[in-house]
């Protein structure tokens, strides 16, 4: 269980909460992006980054001159937060209508990663993040590119899920209204890949590499 601690225990709805590493893997892992949590300059600002998991620590990454990443690391704390938009929940009343989400949140130590080795293994991380097998299809990271970008190691000291699924939570007197009600689900679709067309591409005989052509046969 990696929770509820003391700064992750879920208030409202707590029927929706899951605290097991499983389901909160499973949501941090199916999860594209994640939004980070830091004060700057006396602002709680929250922004939008990838990020890239290994067993019990979050991995983000940013510019040198990231505010959100500095902080992160003056803090040395994060909450970092992951939701996953299942579809729609449509009640018979506007009070009810909902949609359908998996949501994790982290709260965790954080610290930045100075080794270049490191680094360079972890940066690879999000690579395969982004599209699993594309991190050996790329070319090596420069000297220059690792030295530019900052990578914090946050550790899953505690976290919480909450999950909204299943049939709409209608009130008992709405029941009979002729309304109509129900849940729509709803997921990620990639469409048909277009090809760069400048530099080697322009010539239109470098093949679809192996991950692309995975994440296609997937979605059949
Ligand atoms: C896509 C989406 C839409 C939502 N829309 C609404 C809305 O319109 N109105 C509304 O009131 N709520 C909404 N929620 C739920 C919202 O995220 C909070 O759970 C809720 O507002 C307050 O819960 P709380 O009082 O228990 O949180 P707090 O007591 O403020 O939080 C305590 C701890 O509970 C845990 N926690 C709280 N919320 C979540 C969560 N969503 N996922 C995982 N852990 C959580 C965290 O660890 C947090 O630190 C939405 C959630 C999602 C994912």
């Amino acid at each position: 269980m990696l929770g509820p601690g003391p700064n992750t225990r879920v208030r409202r709805l707590p029927e929706k909460a899951r605290y097991d590493a499983d389901t909160i893997n499973a949501i941090l892992d199916e999860a594209r992006f994640c939004h980070v949590g830091a004060i700057v300059n006396g602002l709680a600002v929250v922004l939008p980054t990838l990020h890239a998991r290994e067993g019990r620590t979050l991995y983000l990454n940013g510019s040198n001159s990231n505010a959100v990443m500095k902080s992160v690391v003056e803090a040395r704390r994060a909450c970092v937060t992951v939701t996953l938009y299942d579809g729609l929940r449509l009640a018979r009343s506007g009070f009810e209508s909902s949609i359908a989400y998996r949501s994790v949140v982290v709260v965790g130590s954080a610290s930045r990663i100075g080794d270049a080795t490191d680094k360079a293994r972890i940066l690879n991380l999000f690579v395969d993040a982004i599209l699993p097998g594309r991190a050996s299809e790329v070319r090596p990271m420069s000297e220059q590119e690792l030295r530019l970008t900052t990578v914090v190691a946050v550790s899953i000291d505690e976290a919480s899920a909450k999950v909204s699924s299943g049939p709409t939570d209608d009130f008992e007197e709405d029941l009979d209204l002729p309304i109509w009600s129900g849940v729509v689900p709803a997921r990620l679709h990639f469409a048909t890949p277009i090809p760069s067309t400048d530099g080697a591409m322009a010539a239109g005989d470098v093949a679809l590499p192996a991950s692309v052509r995975r994440l296609m046969e997937q979605q059949k």
